[in-house]
Order: structure tokens, then C-alpha cells, then sequence
């Protein structure tokens, strides 16, 4: 099996990640994946659904297993459906790999291409993001200070280092603070070129 062609957008929670994997995920030749979405489409009542409200409502990781295995599975339903083409799209993931055990066991499925690094260095507007957004979505993880800053701390002693697996050459950071516009002017600069270099153009207005 070839790997798939990916790009990580990586960043601290609130960081806006999901934000412009979903604009992204719009173009033609990108493909947009957050883990954390498809841990939610979940039926709640399902046992993977249970192991998820269990850890996730307390801020913690699911275990590595299970979360890559279901992440697999799901990449391959997306092929089989085609709703991602993987010798025609760049694959952009979101949320995964979340530690470095996950990047090694992701190894065999993905080649990364670059890691877009979304930056912001101030946590306490990043929290208050995450509140807004818990209020707006419904979100049980982000609704509690405490679950948010247990989050933020998984984050900083266990996603962190992935940054540290991947070669230096590969992460690219880009500033998170500003409107999703000039954040994703910033983000296609980085991946349009990516893009180009390893995919042949899609033909615009080919899929209308
Ligand atoms: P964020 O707001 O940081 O983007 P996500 O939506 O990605 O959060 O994730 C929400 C929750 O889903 C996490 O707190 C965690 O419990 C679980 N989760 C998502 N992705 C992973 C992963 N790769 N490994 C383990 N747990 C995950």
C-alpha cells in the first residue's frame, strides 16, 4: 500500500486547527480529517463511544490502539467511498497523531509532507476561545476551566514532543492569531506549494 500523502495541522487546543481543516477540506485536492470529529460522530451508546466519553470528558487522550485502529478504518471507509483519493488528494489531519506512541504506530499509513504548526502564544486568549466555543457547540470537554486546563496540559507534556519525532525540516509554524482569513492566507502559503509539488493540478471548476 502506498502511505498517504499528509500534511499534520498541528497546534494547542483553541489554536483553530478544526477552523481551517474545514475550509481547506473545501478544495478541491485537500482532504480534511479531524480525529476529534470522528471520535464525536460516534453513537455515544456504541463501546467505542463509551471509551470516548470516558476519556474525553475528563480532558485525557484515548488510548493509542484504539484511537489509531479507529482512525484507520476510518481512512479506509473514506477511500472505499471515495470520498478521499488518496493518489489525487492531500490528506490534511487534525488532532492526530496526538502523542509520539501514535506517530510510530502511524508510521506504515501516512508519509508527512509537513507539519503546519499553528501558533499562539498567548494560552489565556486560547482558553477563552474554548469556552466561547463549548457554549456555541455543545461541547462537554471544554464547558469546565478545570477539563480545559487538564487539556491544555496533555497537550503541552504528551502532543508537544511530537513536534520533536517529525525532522525539523518538515514544521512549518504559522501564526494563529488573527481571523481565519489571514490565519488560512498564511496556511495556503505553506501547503499550496506542498500541494503542487506532489499532486498533478485538479482541473478548476472540474468537480462543478
Ligand atoms: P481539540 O479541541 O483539541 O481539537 P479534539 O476535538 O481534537 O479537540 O478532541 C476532543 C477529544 O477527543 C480529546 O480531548 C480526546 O479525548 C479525544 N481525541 C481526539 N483525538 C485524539 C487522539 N488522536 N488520541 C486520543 N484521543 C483523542
Amino acid at each position: 500500500m502506498d502511505r498517504y500523502q499528509t500534511i499534520l495541522l498541528f497546534g494547542a487546543p483553541g489554536a483553530g486547527k478544526g477552523t481551517q481543516g474545514a475550509i481547506l477540506g473545501r478544495i478541491p485536492g485537500f482532504f480534511h480529517l479531524s480525529c476529534g470529529e470522528v471520535f464525536r460522530s460516534l453513537d455515544i451508546h456504541s463501546e467505542l463511544g463509551e471509551i470516548f466519553y470516558e476519556y474525553s470528558s475528563k480532558g485525557q487522550l484515548v488510548p493509542d490502539d484504539v484511537t489509531v485502529k479507529m482512525w484507520a478504518e476510518n481512512m479506509h471507509a473514506q477511500t472505499v467511498l471515495s470520498l478521499y483519493k488518496p493518489h489525487d488528494d492531500l490528506l490534511l489531519l487534525d488532532g492526530i497523531p496526538r502523542n509520539v506512541h501514535q506517530a510510530e504506530l502511524m508510521e506504515e499509513y501516512i508519509e508527512v509532507l509537513g507539519v503546519v504548526h499553528l501558533v499562539c502564544p498567548d494560552k489565556e486568549a486560547m482558553i477563552k476561545r474554548l469556552r466561547r466555543r463549548a457554549l456555541k457547540e455543545n461541547r462537554i470537554d471544554d464547558a469546565q476551566e478545570d477539563v480545559i486546563r487538564n487539556r491544555w496540559e496533555v497537550y503541552e507534556n504528551e502532543t508537544a514532543p511530537v513536534l520533536d519525532y517529525y525532522s525539523k525540516d518538515l514544521i512549518i509554524e504559522v501564526d494563529a492569531v488573527g481571523s481565519p482569513a489571514s490565519v488560512l492566507q498564511h496556511v495556503l502559503e505553506v501547503v499550496v506549494p506542498i500541494q503542487d509539488s506532489h499532486f498533478n493540478n485538479p482541473i478548476s471548476g472540474e468537480e462543478d
